[in-house]
Formats: C-alpha cells, structure tokens, sequence
C-alpha cells in the first residue's frame, strides 16, 4: 500500500495546500521571496513554523544573522493549521517527569512547560502580534469517575507549584462548557487561544525586523558538513553556507538527515469549523471564551474563534482528507456533545494537518553532530511548547550549549518497522478506543 506523504517538492512548487482555510489565507510571495542567490549566515534554520521561527526570533533579536528555509511558506505546516489552543504543559504530570528525570532536571522541565504559555502571550504583547489572543484557561473535562479522580492529581500536582488551576465539578463544566457529557475536570488559567496562523506571521513578521531572512518557496534537499562549516543546498540550486544547523520540520520531516522521519510517527489531526453560531446558542457554549480538551486518549479539542464559530478537532485518517465524508466522525461528536445544535448550524471550514508523535510523548531535540540541532514531536501540544523549544534553543545555541537547557538530548532512535505507520495508527486508534470505553 502508497504511504501517502506530502511530496515536498511540489509544495515548494507552490502546489495548493489541502485545507480550504489555507487557500483563502496565504500572503504574498513577495514577503517571503525564495533565495535565489547563494549566502552564508551564523544559524540556517529548515522550516517555517513555530519552532523555526521562534529560534530565528531569539537569535535575531540577540543579534545572530539567520537564515530560515521554508518550502512552502511560514505556517505551511502545522503551526499555520493547527486548534489554536495555547496550553501549557506536556502530556505527563510533574511528578511523573519528577520520576523519569530526577528532581533537579524535572524541576527544570516542569517550570519551563510551566510558563510555556507565558512564552507566547508574552511574544504577542511584546511584538503586537494581531492573532485573537485570549487566555481564558483550559477545561479538561473527564468523561468517568476514574479519570476524574487523575484529573483532580494532576491539577494537586500544578496547584503545589503555583499554578492558578481549579478543581471543576459536574454542575460547573456543564455551566461552563454547555454540555452534560461530563463528570467533572479541571482549569488551568495559565491557557488561552490564539488564530494561528496569525500567531505564525507574527513570529514571522518579528524575526525579519530583527533581520532574519525568511525564504519561502525554498526547500533544502541536502546538507554537508565541511570543515566548520554546513553547506545547505536547496531545490532551485542556490546554497546557505553557516556554523550552525537546525531542522525544525515536524511532521513534515523528510529524508534531509538519516532516520529522522522513521523516529516520529506523522499522524494527521482533522478540524471541522461551524459557521458562527446563531445569538440565541452564543451564551450556551463556552460563553467564557475558555478552550477544551478531553482527557480520552483519542482526545476531542475544541472551542469558540473571534467569530463566534465552533472548531472541533480530533484524529481523522491516515491519509490526508478528500472530502467532507473524512470529517463526518467529528461533526457525529460535535452533535453528541452539544445536541442543542441540532439542525442550528452549518459547518464552514474542514481542514487536517499533521503532528509528530514520538514514542515517549515527549518532544525530541537531537544534536548527531556538531553543529546540527534538530528539535521536533510535540505529539499535538505545540504552540506553546514549540514558542518555548525555539526560545531555549536559541539560548542553548548562543551560550554555546552553557545555558541551562531544560529538554533531555537524546539520539535519534528510529521505529521499528516505520513503514507501516498506517496500520499503526490504526492499531493504535482502535486500542486507545477500546481503552476509553473502559476507564
Ligand atoms: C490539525 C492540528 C491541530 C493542532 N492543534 C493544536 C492545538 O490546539 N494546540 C497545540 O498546542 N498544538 C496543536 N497542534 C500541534 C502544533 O500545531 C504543532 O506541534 C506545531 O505547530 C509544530 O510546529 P513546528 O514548527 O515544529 O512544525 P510545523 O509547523 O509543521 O512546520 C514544519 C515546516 O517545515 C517545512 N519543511 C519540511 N521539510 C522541509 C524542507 N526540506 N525544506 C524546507 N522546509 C521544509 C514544512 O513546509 C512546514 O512548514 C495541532 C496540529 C495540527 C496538525
């Protein structure tokens, strides 16, 4: 069976993207031109989407000359497509990183994916990024007794280091949320949303006034390392020559460096868009501007934009959607959660984008050889910890590597029999369904 991939090189080409969102958002070529001309910078970041940007942000604004290769244009990928949730944290609780990492370095891991969502409201304040910003908190709701019982640990575990987080009952996330589907869950204040593209162009717009040259339409096919220096060769022939290499491709990794793509798996995540809700369902869901995701494995994500529409997100195919018939499974959810809705709404957009899942869920930063850093798999929890990765990386690589650096470095490990990624996301989907009936 094909392994349906995108085919880089055609995007670079500008083949269109797949989501109807996208094609009625992209900017100009002209604020990204494609590099033409050989150059040589201090850092040459490959990709164009939070974690590349805001690494060429940092390192700009500390005065580095950096060069960004996108291939297609910044905020193709991912972060120009994703829910627009700004939570902080990973997928463990503190105490678990506390155990897999020994208190000092946990400690330190658990601040700073702490304060990862300070790190993007931060950057909008800072650089008056125009995104929908709103930090209304995050509800995760749990859907049995048992998970409740987890939910209330881990908002202890965030309570006892300070953060400004609230055990919710019953009555309250049904008030809150607008739908009886749950038990209980939690709130985290520290979270918020954001339009995310708008975010991406933001970064964008920030590291170029700083000076970093952000080329679009440029996709690197080689790298070779002579000497001290990295030579980066892109499609159209033109090379950036720097001391320093960062992939920051995500989901979207190719072969650009021996068994990256085989260490994440590239699952796709589908959104659906309701067209804005009528005023007399407005005040019924999510009337407090707070953004939700469940606490099941195979997790539904959704909330309110600054237009009032409802955006639900969840896992789809493996393959990338071909009509409105590979979303039905979330519009079914959407209509399960909030039966009010019944007959009440249109949908406007559908749209996917793929995230990198690793196999510990945490994300990966590997450095195989001096001068290569390569940071991804933020296993669907990106915006605030891919704003964060890029501001960490770009102090790791200023002090050269003397900077307290909060992620582990660990060598790039590939999956075993890779190739059959499909069927293991759909061994998983079914697992991790039978798992959620049962918890
Ligand atoms: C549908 C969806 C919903 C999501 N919802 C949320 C959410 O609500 N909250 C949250 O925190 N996270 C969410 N995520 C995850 C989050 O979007 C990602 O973790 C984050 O955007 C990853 O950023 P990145 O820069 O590492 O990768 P990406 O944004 O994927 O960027 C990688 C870029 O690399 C480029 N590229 C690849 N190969 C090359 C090459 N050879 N040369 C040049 N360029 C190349 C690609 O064109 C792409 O633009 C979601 C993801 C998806 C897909």
């Amino acid at each position: 069976m094909r392994d349906e991939k995108y085919d880089m090189k055609k995007i670079s080409a500008g083949q269109a993207h797949p989501s109807s969102l996208w094609a009625a958002t992209a900017t100009p070529p002209s604020a990204t031109p494609p590099l033409c001309e050989s150059r040589t910078a201090d850092v040459v970041i490959i990709g164009g989407g939070f974690t590349g940007l805001s690494t060429a942000l940092h390192l700009a604004e500390a005065g580095a000359s950096v060069c960004v290769l996108e291939a297609s244009e910044p905020g193709w990928g991912a972060s120009g497509r994703n829910g627009g949730q700004v939570i902080p944290g990973l997928k463990y609780d503190p105490d678990e990183l506390n155990l897999k990492f020994g208190h000092k370095k946990g400690e330190l891991l658990i601040d700073t994916i702490g304060k990862a969502a300070d790190t993007v409201f931060n950057l909008i304040d800072k650089y008056h990024i125009e995104c929908d910003a709103t930090r209304n908190g995050w509800i995760q709701p749990a859907h049995s007794d048992n998970v409740m019982r987890s939910l209330v640990k881990r908002a202890a575990q965030w309570a006892e280091r300070g953060a400004p987080v609230e055990v919710l009952d019953r009555a309250s996330v049904a008030q809150r949320i607008g739908t009886t589907a749950y038990v209980g869950g939690w709130i985290d204040h520290r979270a918020g949303s954001i339009q995310p593209l708008s975010y991406c162009r933001g970064l964008m717009r920030a590291a170029q006034a700083h000076g970093a040259a952000i080329h679009g339409n440029t996709l690197a096919t080689n790298l070779e390392r002579q000497g001290r220096h990295w030579h980066v060769t892109t499609a159209g022939g033109a090379r950036v020559t720097a001391e320093h290499v960062m992939i920051a491709t995500n989901g979207y990794t190719g072969d650009l460096w021996p068994k990256l793509e085989q260490s994440v798996i590239a699952a796709n995540s589908f959104i659906v868009a309701t067209k804005p809700l009528p005023a007399q369902l407005s005040d019924s869901i999510l009337h407090g501007g707070e953004v939700v995701s469940d606490a099941r494995r195979l997790l539904l994500y959704y909330r309110r934009d600054a237009h009032g529409r409802l955006l639900m997100g969840g896992r789809g195919p493996f393959a990338d959607p071909h009509g409105s018939q590979d979303f039905s499974h979330l519009e079914r959810s959407l209509a399960l959660l909030f039966p009010q809705l019944a007959g009440m709404i249109d949908y406007e957009f559908r749209w996917a984008g793929r995230v990198a899942i690793t196999r510990d869920f945490l994300p990966h930063v590997h450095e195989p050889i001096a001068g290569l850093t390569i940071a991804l798999g933020y296993n669907g929890r990106g915006i605030a910890m891919a704003s964060t990765m890029g501001r960490c990386l770009a102090q790791r690589l200023l002090s050269s590597g003397n900077a307290d650096f909060p992620f582990q470095i660990s060598t790039i490990q590939p999956i075993p029999f890779h190739g059959l990624q499909r069927f293991y996301i759909a061994a998983g989907v079914a697992y991790y369904c039978i798992l959620d009936k049962f918890s």
